[in-house]
């Protein structure tokens, strides 16, 4: 199938496929528009049983960080970076630099950072062959590195944003947030809400990692198969994609769901359904864009750490925004964000 079969495809630019054998490269690099500027977006290293599911995954995430960068007021198109692993997740030097020759090739069309499965020590390999890459160690201070603690530093104030507007209440002591996944963003948002005394119920498919952090944390594990219909306060999904769908949303039990992964709704009904059960929803794009806003700053080469902050801190707005026209509206707040969006990248 070509890409512009896919139900995904959303008049994206361009979708760049890459095969280098010998690197064991294979690789997609989608780039949904440039309106705004270059198209940033991280790169994602993961094994896909179905290759499909990778081109899919390239034409929603680009979609997502056009609609990202727009929404963070950021000078940048979106674009995606998919790297297909095998199922060992073999990553050696040879394919990470490969995969900066890939980019190179697109002359400064798309500027890649980590995703899921990549890290800032990878960065530093793909930097090798291309200087169109973000995410890169920083001395302190200074805008940039790996972007998963402002993504977890926004997720936390969109949190205490959708509790405000929820419960009426100031801070997240005492309130019941559900995390699924704890890695780098959920970890995070997970650390963050503890020090504020909240209460947390974590899960993860590596158990032992969401164990680990509830003996730090004080925090309750269950199985990840359970998590998604916890009796909870706030549910924040932190791990993949496309987990918000017919069913999963009528079995939730939460008042707000503050997404911090991307691409969490299955289908563009499911903003309907989540709109339709009065349950708050904190559009991903809009409250995990922290990272974004940290490695394109470092990018740019403007602003330094404080700057980053600033614009964190700026995320609740944005919400506040959305939510006031979603109610004003009697529209999803997940539309009202994409109507949003899409005036922003010249698509209304
Ligand atoms: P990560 O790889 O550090 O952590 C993800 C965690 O989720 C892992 O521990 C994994 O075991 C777990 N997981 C996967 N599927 C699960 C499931 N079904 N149930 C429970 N746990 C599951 O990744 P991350 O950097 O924390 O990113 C998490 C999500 O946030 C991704 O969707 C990513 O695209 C998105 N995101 C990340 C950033 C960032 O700055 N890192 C920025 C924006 C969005």
């Amino acid at each position: 199938m070509s890409p512009w079969e896919y139900a995904d495809f959303d008049d994206h630019e361009a979708v760049h496929f890459f095969r280098d054998a010998r690197a064991g490269l294979t690789a997609i690099i989608a780039i949904h528009s440039t309106y705004l500027g270059p198209a940033a977006g991280g790169a994602r290293f993961w094994h896909y049983a179905q290759p499909d599911a990778a081109v899919v995954d390239a034409l929603r995430l680009s979609r997502g960080m056009s609609f990202k960068n727009a929404m963070a007021g950021l000078p940048m198109g979106g674009g995606k970076g998919v790297i297909l692993a095998d199922p060992a997740r073999t990553k050696t030097p040879e394919l990470l630099a490969a995969f900066g020759r890939a980019i190179d090739s697109l002359a400064g069309r798309y500027v890649t950072a980590e995703d899921v499965g990549m890290s800032d020590s990878d960065m530093v390999v793909i930097a090798t062959a291309t200087r169109h890459v973000s995410g890169l160690p920083v001395a302190a201070g200074h805008a940039g590195g790996n972007p998963g603690p402002s993504t977890a530093q926004g997720v936390y104030l969109g949190v205490l944003a959708a509790i405000r507007r929820t419960l009426g209440k100031g801070s997240a002591a005492g309130v019941h947030v559900a995390i699924q996944g704890v890695g780098s963003v959920g970890g995070g948002l997970a650390r963050l809400l503890a020090a504020d005394g909240a209460r947390l119920t974590l899960a993860d498919l590596d158990a032992r990692r969401a164990q680990a952090l509830a003996a730090e944390l004080g925090a309750n594990v269950v199985p990840a198969a359970d998590i998604m219909r916890m009796e909870a306060d706030i549910l924040s999904p932190c791990a993949l994609g496309a987990i918000l769908n017919e069913r999963s949303i009528a079995e939730l039990r939460v008042v707000a769901v503050a997404v911090g992964a991307n691409n969490q709704l299955a289908s563009p009904a499911d903003a309907d359904r989540i709109h339709a059960r009065g349950i708050l929803y904190a559009p991903d794009y809009v409250i995990n864009a922290g990272g974004i806003m940290n490695v394109v700053l470092e990018y740019l080469g403007q602003g330094d750490r404080a700057e980053v902050e600033a614009r964190v801190a700026r995320i609740p707005e944005r919400l506040e925004e959305i939510w006031a026209e979603s109610a004003e509206a009697g529209l999803p707040a997940a539309t009202v964000a994409d109507r949003m969006a899409a005036r922003l990248i010249g698509r209304a």
